[in-house]
């Protein structure tokens, strides 16, 4: 019998949250059935409330940076134990047969990967639902181990905006000496300052709030550029490595471009609802690359938090009750967040 859980969601478009109970699958055998301890709240999150990509499918409830216990294991559930302390991220099933599976990548699986919320899933034809709940069953093959020692509360959301930050670094060969500028600095922008300049880096955040700058500097940052100032993007012109662009609303990325180096990258993470232009002459004068990333496949997030555990790497937190949800969301929309809004399940049950 799926067992009834209470959870938070969203019952249309730009509606506010509101508790409403929600049914889990019974634990299949290699399932995990997970009692949910805390849930990061990620932009995401908003965009697909606010459905500004045109594709969410109400009632949503969204989530997807869960940590969690084990409370029970399948037949043959044999990775982990009652008690464990694990992560859910963005991926909860994929094919796992094919070229990007096989290759660590289920975000692109051939066949649909079915994400952690707002997402149908094909083998038990319904809509997953994420982490602002109190319980989740997700297939071991998904689930992440957080390093001992790892505040729980604070790990969480390097589910989403951990792995964001770190896969790119990562593809893009980050390294000691690289100068880096991480653009946007809310709950990806932080992780991305935090995992650069550990790597080494010489970091400049790329701001339009001119009160970050203190944060900015103690996260790792060397530099810190208030964009909205008149002329102050012209000292980095070509003087920059490695663009992380984390910023959630519509900017001008023609102009970010020219601070590039001959042969640097500037990545997009961010997903802003409208699209936006670069210039061809701002990438062809200096072989400048533009790219994208997309989270970070189920091995990736794994190392990620092993990396973390070693540097003692976690997010910035504000604790929330579920109660405080729709608050968090408008903060969230006013960049009032220090760094990552963090709810925690315990108060579904107060
Ligand atoms: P967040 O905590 O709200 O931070 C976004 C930051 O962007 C803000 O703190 C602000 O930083 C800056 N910003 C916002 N609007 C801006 C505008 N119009 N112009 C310039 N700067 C602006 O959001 P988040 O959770 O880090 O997510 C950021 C984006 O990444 C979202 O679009 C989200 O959907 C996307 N995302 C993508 C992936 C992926 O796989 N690629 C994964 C997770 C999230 P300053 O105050 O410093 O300017
Ligand atoms: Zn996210
Ligand atoms: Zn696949």
């Amino acid at each position: 019998m799926p067992k009834q859980v209470p959870a938070y969601g969203a019952p249309s478009a730009k509606a506010a949250l509101i508790p409403f109970p929600i049914e889990r699958r019974d634990p299949e055998p290699h399932d995990l059935e997970i009692g949910i301890l805390y849930c990061g709240i990620c932009h995401s999150d908003l965009h697909k409330v606010a459905n500004d990509w045109g594709n969410t499918h109400f009632p949503v409830v969204p989530g997807h940076e869960i940590v969690g216990k084990v409370i029970s294991r399948g037949s043959d559930a044999t990775a982990f134990r009652e008690g464990d302390l694990v992560g859910i991220g963005c991926i909860v099933d994929s094919c796992r047969v094919c070229r990007e599976c096989r290759a660590g990548h289920e975000m692109f699986c051939e066949k649909g990967v079915t994400f952690s919320f707002d997402s149908f899933d094909t083998k038990r034809k319904s809509w997953t639902c994420g982490g602002y709940s109190a319980e989740i069953v997700v297939d071991e093959r998904y689930v992440l181990r957080i390093p001992h020692g790892l505040d729980p509360a604070r790990a969480a959301p390097l589910l989403c905006a951990g792995i964001t930050t770190f896969s790119p670094l990562r593809q893009f060969g980050c390294k000691a000496g690289d100068r880096v500028a991480v653009v946007g600095l809310g709950g990806l922008g932080h992780m991305a300052v935090k995992f650069a300049s550990s790597m080494g880096a010489e970091v400049t955040v790329l701001s339009t709030s001119p009160k970050k700058e203190g944060d900015a500097l103690r996260l790792g940052a060397k530099h810190f550029v208030v964009t909205t100032e008149e002329g102050a993007l012209n000292p980095l012109e070509g003087a920059i490595d490695l663009i992380l662009d984390t910023v959630s609303g519509p900017h001008d990325l023609d102009r970010q471009a020219t601070l590039l180096d001959s042969f640097g990258t500037m990545v997009l993470v961010g997903l802003p609802p409208a699209g936006a232009n670069v210039d061809a002459s701002a990438l062809v004068h200096g072989n400048r690359r533009v790219a994208g990333s997309n989270i970070g496949g189920i091995r990736e997030t794994q190392e990620m938090l092993d990396y973390s555990g070693r540097q003692a790497i976690v997010a910035d937190i504000e604790q929330i009750r579920v109660d405080q949800l729709n608050e968090a969301y408008q903060r969230m929309l006013r960049d009032d967040v220090r760094y990552r809004f963090v709810v925690d399940l315990s108060t579904l049950h107060s």
